[in-house]
């Protein structure tokens, strides 16, 4: 077993790959087919990637398979000095990482280099935390025993991240599987592959071993992920994106028992009480809502904002959106980018449409562009709890204002979902956090827009979700478990 990490090889002009990575190599389709790439912002194509066929995903499986003993036998030193080493390539390279997700993504500047850095730290907080994977030593009540319990890895784990965080969706899974010691299968979006290959292109560069990691974008995904699912040596599917999908896949999971994490959607409720500093709040709410265009899934949703502050919420609210400058992710000036795609941008016109028939009043925006996939910043007041705007994951720059009155209907409004990811909560300290302990969530933001780190604990309760990702929890994830008895 070695104790320090090979070399790195030296870094390339990072011309953007758009092949498949098995078993160490970086190879086309075997059937040949390719997907276009499409920058949101304008519909260009930006690259042809390569369609895995079911051979590519079985080539796939079997390449993590074999290489993954001697992962899990490496030094745990040896593997979070090469996740250093990737934290370090990536910080180098932050503006390349950034300048990926804004031209496949289409998000803003601002939103793409907080991901680059969000997603960057993962591998540097799971570098530290592969050399502490905890086990117990105890004698047994009965003293008969001791009792040894040891972490392993839990296997080849499958991947499968959404668009809306190219990156971090992937890293926040990469890193720990690897620190942990399993070999992996991702399996990014249609829409965002190239962010994707380009952080398993560092990883290479840093040292991970072939095999370790794969990459695969086969098209239709369905069949291709129930087929490796089925494959025996998969042991953990570890996937983020919507509630539907997740349950399917869960199904799928539940005929060979396989391990399964989910990162799911959410409805995030986010209340202002009367008691909240209306600019801590507004800005707050701002980011909440705007960070990422609207596309997160920890997006502030359903603003339950109280009668006594609810006119000059929405004045002052009204006035930060109409500031927005909306437009091609590539010019910094730009603070709100693109939607993913044309179908995205159709998707919130509709549900802003269905809000006014159902008796919402539009304060400002309301408009898709003309080209492009863009949506303005858009302020809905008079919104119905329960009216499909409410009741639906927007993932736009729209917000549904809903006036309340009393502090347990603003509660009992929060808890009325099947989703239980995110809330916001704005107002006096002490108030606020005994309303967010009411609250039937994974994370709450207490006076703030933003919760995510990668040393916090990342999940949902109820349909949002099963585990937790960063944080401690996140190793855990591709743990396992053994307990080995010794006579005492
Ligand atoms: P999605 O569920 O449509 O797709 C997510 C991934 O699953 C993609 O890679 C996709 O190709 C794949 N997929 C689609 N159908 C599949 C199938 N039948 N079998 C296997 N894989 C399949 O989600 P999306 O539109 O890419 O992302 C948006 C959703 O992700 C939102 O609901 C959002 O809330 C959620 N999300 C959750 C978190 C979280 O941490 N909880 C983070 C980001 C996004």
């Amino acid at each position: 077993m070695t104790t320090t990490a090979p070399a790195p090889t030296p870094a390339t002009d990072l011309d953007l790959r758009a092949d498949l990575y098995i078993g160490g190599a970086w190879r086309p389709g075997s059937d040949g087919g390719r997907f276009a790439v499409l920058d949101p912002a304008d519909g260009s194509r930006i690259a042809d990637f390569a369609i895995a066929s079911e051979q590519d995903c079985d080539d796939a499986v079997a390449a993590a398979a074999e290489a993954l003993p001697a992962w899990s036998a490496t030094a745990p030193r040896v593997r979070s000095e090469i996740l250093r080493r990737a934290w370090e390539i990536l910080t180098a390279e932050a503006d390349r990482f950034a300048e990926i997700m804004i031209r496949e993504n289409g998000k803003s500047t601002a939103d793409a280099v907080a991901e680059a850095r969000y997603a960057t730290e993962f591998f540097r907080w799971f570098a530290e935390e592969a050399v502490r994977i905890p086990g117990d030593y105890r004698l047994s009540p009965a003293g008969d025993k001791r009792i040894v319990v040891t972490r392993r890895p839990v296997g080849v784990a499958l991947l499968i991240t959404p668009w809306n965080f190219p990156a971090a969706m992937a890293t926040r899974k990469l890193a720990p599987a690897l620190a942990a010691g399993c070999s992996v299968v991702l399996k990014p979006a249609r829409e965002t592959p190239l962010t994707a290959a380009y952080v398993v292109d560092v990883l290479e560069r840093a040292g991970v071993p072939a095999g370790v990691v794969n990459l695969v974008t086969p098209q239709p995904t369905g069949p291709a992920v129930a087929r490796m699912l089925a494959h025996p040596a998969v042991r953990k599917l570890s996937f983020t994106g919507s509630t539907e999908v997740g349950r399917t896949l869960l199904k799928e999971c539940a005929d060979r028992v396989v391990s399964a994490s989910m990162e799911l959607g959410g409805n995030a409720p986010l209340v202002v009480l009367a008691s909240a500093d209306l600019d801590t709040a507004v800005e707050g709410a701002f980011v909440a809502k705007m960070r990422n265009g609207g596309s997160a899934c920890t997006s502030a949703n359903r603003f339950y904002v109280h009668e006594s502050v609810h006119d000059e919420f929405v004045r002052r609210f009204t006035a930060r959106l109409e500031a927005v400058h909306t437009g091609p992710g590539s010019d910094p000036a730009n603070d709100l980018g693109a939607l993913v795609s044309l179908a995205e941008r159709d998707k919130v016109a509709g549900l802003v449409e269905t809000a006014r028939q159902e008796g919402a009043t539009l304060v400002t925006g309301g408009h898709p562009s003309a080209s492009g996939a863009f949506y303005e910043p858009t302020l809905l007041t008079d919104v119905a709890h329960g009216s499909t705007i409410n009741a639906t994951e927007i993932f736009g720059p729209v917000t549904a204002v809903v006036r309340f009155s009393t502090t347990d209907e603003a509660v009992d409004a929060a808890n009325d979902s099947e989703y239980g990811l995110m809330a916001y909560v704005f107002g006096e300290e002490r108030e606020a956090v005994s309303v967010a302990q009411r609250l039937d969530v994974g994370m709450v933001a207490v006076n703030r827009g933003v919760v995510s780190d990668p040393a916090a604990p990342f999940g949902g309760t109820k349909q949002s979700g099963l585990g937790r990702e960063g944080g401690f929890d996140g190793i855990l994830e591709f743990l396992e478990e053994q307990y080995i008895a010794l006579t005492a």
